[in-house]
């Protein structure tokens, strides 16, 4: 029995209109999950109420606009008062861009309804998210100075932020990598991210396996492989799996095959998390 600890419902703006989390409940009964985790977004350096909403990728369209106050409230409400009628339902939450917003990401982070905390980074400060960026304008060395940029502020994150577990590491290159065809050297960061993996693990925080990955060009979970290895070597032990389903039909998707990939990285045990405490579930 697998958990998927990372979906969005219709209360992301980005998601399917259709992803009611009732629906969602029921597919992962369906599927004979042993909890599904609603992490809707929650971007704190956009933490507005939906009326004035500034995103303007979003605003192209009328009805979704992305990060506000009220959607992330909204989710974390309905999440709660669905878990007793659907005992699979977890109350999460996608923090994006934590140090950006520090007053904003501790405030959500103590609402005690929470079962667990996703944190996350989309967009360095004063900087698009990276889904939008067009890297083929960019050169290598503008390449890899956001990169640097992006895995510093993922350490500060680490090292300050109240969450449970990093989400998609490797996020950038789902786009830089898997969208532009640009391959990435990940060398030169390697001792930024063994901080990185150094500051989860000493926290007792965990480290997410991302399938959603493997359904783009990019083809691997996030992170890759022998990343999982390198944090499992420094002695990381808390994974969690998501498939970031922003559909019912996508909720699963990929965690059989990223729990092999996590057993070949030498782990034993993959977690849910229950009022932010980790239950271990054999692989
Ligand atoms: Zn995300
Ligand atoms: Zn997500």
């Amino acid at each position: 029995m697998l958990a998927d600890m990372h979906t969005h419902s219709n209360a992301s703006p980005d998601a399917d209109r259709a992803a009611e989390i009732v629906l969602m409940a029921e597919k992962a009964e369906e599927l004979g999950l042993a909890a599904l985790t609603v992490t809707d977004h929650c971007e704190c350096n956009y933490w507005l109420p939906e009326s004035e909403t500034e995103y303007p990728e979003y605003r192209k369209s009328d009805s979704i606009m992305f990060g506000s106050r009220d959607y992330a409230i909204r989710s974390i409400e309905k999440t709660f008062e669905l878990k007793e009628r659907y005992p699979v339902l977890r109350v999460g939450t996608e923090l994006g861009q934590m140090m950006q917003a520090p007053g904003i990401a501790a405030a959500v982070a103590g609402d005690e309804r929470l079962d667990f905390i996703l944190g996350s980074l989309h967009m360095s400060a004063d900087r698009p998210d990276f889904y939008y960026m067009e890297y083929n304008k960019m050169d290598s060395s503008e390449i890899s100075r956001m990169l640097s940029d992006y895995f510093l502020e993922e350490l500060e994150c680490c090292r300050n932020a109240d969450f449970d577990v990093l989400a998609h590491l490797t996020y950038p290159l789902r786009f830089i990598e898997g969208d532009y065809g640009i391959k990435c050297d990940l060398a030169p960061f390697g001792e930024i991210i063994k901080e990185i993996f150094r500051a989860l693990i000493d926290r007792g925080l965990g480290l997410e396996i991302n399938t959603k990955g493997l359904r783009t060009k990019y083809g691997r979970p996030m992170p890759p492989q022998e990343l999982l290895k390198l944090y499992r070597q420094l002695g990381g032990e808390i994974i969690t799996l998501g498939s970031d389903a922003h559909s019912v039909k996508d909720i699963g998707l990929g965690l059989a095959e990223c729990a092999e990939i996590a057993s070949a990285a030498g782990f034993r045990y993959t977690a849910v998390y229950e009022k932010r405490k980790p239950r271990f579930i054999r692989l």
